[in-house]
């Protein structure tokens, strides 16, 4: 008898969740939300608890032969406090799981650590367990964080509406670009042990790889501007894959405006170098771990002035489709090209 096999990467990552997803059965009146969120809801009195996990693994999410080990415990941490900020809440717990093998050593795992607690003090949570085991084959770093909110301000992915418009944080691209630059570097040191690698002109865009920011100070600041968006998440595959969600999930359209996009000059000098479009760097490259967020309109004016919140576009009814519109005023359907973690090379 031959059993069916499907490839993980002929469904892709999503397709996969989808599919899992189906078998789950919601049994607890508790569960506000479950799976296909930034997070999942919880209901906790007049508040709600959101709770998310993230699993970085070595060699898939990170090369040890560039990311420093401090660097890499902070990661772990501030991905997961970005989906906790994508809820609009506000994070308060972690617990750390570590997978180690024996060529680590003790100082190996302090270094990861002092990331972790440092991240932690920054978005003023607490470690509260985990748990550690060995690993026969690379580092695995398992973070989950807690968050809340009150009732009623959580922030979900379905809530855009038509004329809405269409906000990102920071900068894009960036991330993306960065993974060149310390790709391309390592393959110089790997032919040629004794150069030094030239990271300096390319400082910003390695950070950003390396040691994301989730972007909780966005949300202290709409919070104190009484906006809460209609719909949310954070960029960690891409733009364009993130809008994709956010369309799905709320049953609407988008356009978004090609000059409205915010890329950085050395994003974009840099990708120039790599014989790459800065644009598609940024609508496809993931990891820059910004927020994308919907406002009703009424709302615009308090952030107009905001110099980190851009406005990309608007939402529009579902059947008007996807589009950007480019510089040269033409409208190209979006593609979602999100960052592929199954099949990845
Ligand atoms: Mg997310």
């Amino acid at each position: 008898m031959s059993e069916k096999r499907t490839e993980i990467g002929a469904i892709g990552e999503f397709g996969l969740i989808e599919r899992l997803n189906e078998q789950i059965k919601i049994r607890q009146k508790g569960t506000l939300k479950g799976i296909g969120d930034d997070a999942a809801v919880l209901d906790a009195g007049d508040m709600v608890k959101v709770v998310t996990t993230d699993l970085l693994l070595e060699g898939v999410h990170f090369d040890l032969s560039y990311a420093p080990l401090h660097h890499l415990g902070f990661k772990a941490v501030a991905v997961n406090i970005s989906d906790v900020a994508a809820m609009n809440a506000i994070p308060t717990q972690i617990t750390v799981s570590i997978a180690l093998s024996n060529r680590f050593s003790v100082e190996a795992v302090e270094a990861i650590y002092a990331g972790i607690n440092a991240a932690a003090e920054q978005y003023n949570v607490d470690v509260i367990g985990g748990d550690t085991t060995s690993s026969r084959s690379g580092l695995v770093i398992s973070v989950t964080a807690i968050g809340e909110v009150e009732k009623g301000k959580e922030v979900y992915r379905s809530g855009a509406k038509e004329n809405d418009i269409v906000c990102v944080t920071g900068d894009l691209g960036a991330a993306l670009i960065g993974l060149q630059v310390l790709e391309r570097e390592k393959e110089v040191y790997m032919a040629n042990p004794n150069m030094q690698p030239e990271l300096d002109k390319y400082s910003y865009v390695t950070s950003r790889q390396l040691k994301p920011d989730a972007r909780m100070d966005i949300i202290h600041e709409l919070r104190d501007l009484e906006v809460v968006p209609t719909s949310m998440m954070d960029i960690s595959d891409g733009l364009a894959s993130e809008l994709f969600h956010i369309c799905k999930q709320s049953k609407v359209g988008v356009t978004i405006y090609e000059d409205k996009l915010p890329i950085d000059k050395q994003t974009f000098d840099t990708a120039v170098e790599f014989n790459m479009d800065p644009i598609t760097c940024v609508l496809n490259g993931g990891e820059d771990y910004e927020l994308l967020f919907t406002i009703d309109q009424k709302d615009f004016d308090k952030l107009e002035k905001h110099p980190d919140i851009h406005f990309i576009g608007h939402i529009t009814k579902e059947d008007s489709g996807k589009f950007l519109v480019t510089k040269s005023e033409t409208a190209v359907e979006l593609k979602a090209q999100g960052w592929v973690h199954f099949n990845q090379k």
